[in-house]
């Protein structure tokens, strides 16, 4: 039978491990397909590992690779699509807000021959207040990059094994998913379903980190930030030498008048927000290239059940 892979990041989720884990079995019994769950332990500094551990020693479709430190959700699937074995990878988070149930229509888009299969969930139920700024984000970040980056649209889908090689080639370090399977493209069917609670446990998202995040998604896919700011200045630029000339055919008609308090003051004020909004974002570019020039790896293991823990995809 074909083995379908599921790769699951956990960070501190013990109660949810056996919980996620029985209801992948629910589903793949009546499935004809073998399953693999490839847990991600992403130092987990609760009992997630001894669960995932305890689980891996009952049964063997159950594998996990466990980090040396916190490296982050994005490390984590980049990890997982390294260590799987099977023909086709579904990513779900831990914590049951990507329902299995969506599993075998997943896998029906696989048969069907999609390269990647995405559940797309609504924003029902929702405050209307996060409703709207999600609204606002998407738009803004679809007007500048240059992927398609949808509402709604996260990690949960399934990838055929030639999205999966795709996904692997981008070996960039500061990864940003969402954006990276947009990018590689390919044939893809978008599944519908409705948001889910989490029930146990508790968000890693923070309001600073999800900012953080919606900015990495602006800075990730090219340089229109930069280009933005080189328009800014030259409209400035040109503004400055249209209102100079006046001043000065003014000065020679009519001599020096000493008030220009408000003129000076607002100029100061609106070319240095100006400049350090414009070294700011250079200074996102720098900081990418600087880590990404370092080349470390986005993750390093601690432990894993996987063989002597060399990533499956290096020795096809
Ligand atoms: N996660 C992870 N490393 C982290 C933070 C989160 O592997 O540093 C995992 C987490 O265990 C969960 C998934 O990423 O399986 C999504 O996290 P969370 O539920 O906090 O995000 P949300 O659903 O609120 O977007
Ligand atoms: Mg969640």
């Amino acid at each position: 039978m074909e083995v379908i892979s599921i790769i699951i990041p956990a960070y501190n989720e013990e109660e949810n491990i056996p919980l996620i884990y029985e209801s992948i079995v629910k589903e793949f019994s009546r499935l004809p397909y073998d399953v693999e769950v490839l847990f991600i332990n992403d130092a987990s500094t609760d009992g997630t590992l001894e669960r995932i551990k305890k689980l891996s020693k009952r049964t063997s479709n159950v594998k996990y690779v466990s980090f040396s430190r916190n490296f982050g959700k994005e490390a984590s699937l980049f990890a997982g699509l390294q260590y799987i074995t099977g023909k086709a990878a579904i990513l779900m988070d831990a914590d049951l807000q990507h329902p299995p149930s969506l599993i075998p229509e997943l896998i029906k888009g696989h048969e069907e021959g999609y390269d990647q299969v995405i559940a797309r969930r609504n924003r029902k139920g929702e405050p209307s207040f996060r409703r709207l700024c999600a609204a606002a984000y998407y738009k803004m970040v679809n007007k500048v990059v240059d992927v398609d980056i949808e509402d709604g649209v996260g990690d949960f889908r399934l990838l055929s094994e030639r999205a999966v090689q795709a996904a692997l080639s981008l070996n960039e370090n500061q990864r940003f998913s969402k954006g990276l399977f947009s990018w590689i493209g390919m044939q893809q069917k978008i599944i519908d379903y409705d948001h889910v609670l989490r029930e146990n446990g508790d968000t890693k998202w923070s309001f600073s980190k999800l900012l953080n995040y919606g900015l990495d998604g602006l800075w990730s896919f090219n340089h229109k930030p930069l280009r933005a700011c080189f328009y800014t200045g030259a409209f400035i630029l040109l503004m400055a030498v249209i209102y100079s000339a006046m001043t000065f055919f003014y000065i020679v008609k009519n001599g020096i008048d000493v008030p220009g308090y408000f003129t000076i003051i607002s100029a100061v004020l609106l070319l240095g927000g100006i400049q350090l909004l414009s070294l700011g974002i250079i200074g996102e570019y720098i900081g990418r290239i600087y880590y990404e020039t370092k080349k470390r790896p986005p993750f390093l293991i601690q432990e894993t059940n996987i063989g002597n823990g060399v990533p499956y995809e290096k020795k096809r």
